[in-house]
């Protein structure tokens, strides 16, 4: 069984001529075999030869309403036939923040950027000038965006570049991040407490922040172990740290107001993107009336020319709409657990020893765990391999979701129970190969 890619395969050797790899983010770059996908609509994405697949990945997690919502397009339409950008403030903004605001626990000013990238750069700037510190904590595998202050240690980096458990090594991620900013970012083992605790107390007087996955959304979908949010929140308390939530993953998605209100830990800032605005580029530093007040003209900067765009906010004030109006999150945790749950009773049926993780929005498995994972060395320890030859069995079959199981699958609201019940019945058949 395999794929008849001829016109897919035409527009990457295209692609290949006039971008680096043929991809314009090197997480898009799958070999010979890289996709280039001409369509999505609600569940499903099309590839430039019609292959049909229940998308998984979209979009690596924006697409929470599923591709294309008309709901979200015409909104957009509505506001860009007004224009689309002023050097001025415009009223979607102060529609979408509030809802924002009303939505998310521990929210109570927003700032808008672009991507993700720009939300947790923006927000270690303003913990760095609240507290006046340089340094910041971040934990192993997480990962925060494509700017030099938190490329390290993240999910691509070899295991004998870690260190050891109680002394990590922060390792670049990438060639080029200046030497001169290595020593600000120090990287803790997930799910670690004890680590963390003698880390902060020897070093809290150069901490500005501690940033945090608060479900490890790049590693698998790791879940925080009862209390280690909490030690965040506490330890930040007591030594005047800015806690970080970085909500790009789970903001809008694993509950309306994200992991502040499905944990019930509010950090003193919160980075939003993906999911906020349905694929269009908006992203959201939320926090405490205390910390956000560090922004001022002049003096601690925030901005962008296209903060608050027309387009980004349109979208993001439709989706918001729907995701605090209707019940799209509670579709998407009660069919979203049917699929976890079934994937995990195939793979069992299949004898293939594996261990399931995060919640039915976004989750992830490992095949052949060679220990209990519950930080980014437990999933080194997996046969990633076995998961990208899966993976790649599903693909045939019409099922796309990340090869490398430290991606998580990601459910939105357009996926139905029969896309569901397909999505099993593809695996039950592609775990034949890889017996
Ligand atoms: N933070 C987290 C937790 C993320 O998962 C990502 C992207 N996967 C980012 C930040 C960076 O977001 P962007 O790709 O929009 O820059």
């Amino acid at each position: 069984m395999s794929l008849t890619t001829p016109k897919t395969h035409a527009l990457f050797e295209r692609a290949k001529q006039v971008m680096p790899y043929g991809v314009t983010s090197n997480f898009r770059y799958w070999g010979d075999e890289t996709p280039v996908i001409t369509k999505g609509e609600g569940a499903y994405v099309w590839d430039a030869d019609g292959n049909k697949f229940i998308d998984y990945r979209l979009a690596f997690g924006p697409i929470i309403l599923g591709h294309a919502n008309k709901q979200v397009n015409d909104r957009i339409i509505q506001s860009i036939s007004n224009g689309t950008l002023f050097a001025h403030t415009h009223p979607l903004e102060i529609e979408v923040a509030e809802r924002i605001i009303r939505m998310c626990p521990g929210v109570e000013k927003v700032r808008f950027a672009n991507s993700g990238t720009e939300a947790t750069m923006h927000a270690l700037r303003i913990a760095r000038a609240h507290t006046g510190r340089e340094k910041f904590i971040k934990f192993e595998g997480d990962y925060h965006g494509f700017h030099d202050y938190v490329l390290f240690s993240t999910a691509t980096t070899p295991l004998g570049a870690l260190g050891s458990r109680r002394s990590p090594i922060s390792a670049p991620n990438t060639s080029g991040i200046p030497a001169a900013i290595r020593d600000l970012c120090i990287n803790v083992v997930y799910n670690d407490s004890e680590g963390l605790e003698r880390i902060v107390k020897d070093k809290w007087q150069d901490l500005a922040a501690i940033i945090v996955e608060p479900i490890a959304g790049n590693i698998g979908s790791i879940m925080p172990e009862k209390g280690f949010l909490e030690l965040i929140r506490k330890l930040c308390d007591e030594h005047g740290i800015v806690m970080i939530m970085d909500e790009v993953k789970t903001g809008f998605r694993i509950a309306k107001g994200g992991a502040t209100e499905y944990f019930g830990v509010k950090g003193d800032l919160m980075t939003y993107a993906k999911s906020i605005a349905n694929g269009y580029p908006l992203a959201a530093i939320g926090g405490s009336e205390k910390v956000m007040g560090t922004i001022e003209p002049g003096r601690v900067a925030q901005g962008g020319t296209y903060c608050g765009n027309g387009v980004g906010t349109a979208a993001a004030a439709a989706t918001l709409e729907i995701l605090e109006t209707t019940d799209a999150l509670e579709q998407i945790n009660q069919r979203g657990a049917r699929l976890m749950q079934g994937i995990g009773e195939v793979l069992t049926e299949a004898g293939i020893e594996h261990s399931l993780h995060g919640v039915p929005g976004m989750f992830s498995f490992f095949l052949d765990p060679q220990e209990k994972i519950r930080d980014y060395r437990g999933v080194l320890g997996a046969n990633l391999e076995r998961g990208e030859r899966l993976a790649a069995a599903m693909r045939e079959r019409g099922v796309e979701y990340e090869p490398d199981a430290r991606e998580p699958w990601f459910f939105s609201a357009a996926h139905s129970d029969q896309d569901v019940d397909e999505t099993l019945n593809a695996l039950n058949d592609a775990v034949k190969t890889i017996k």
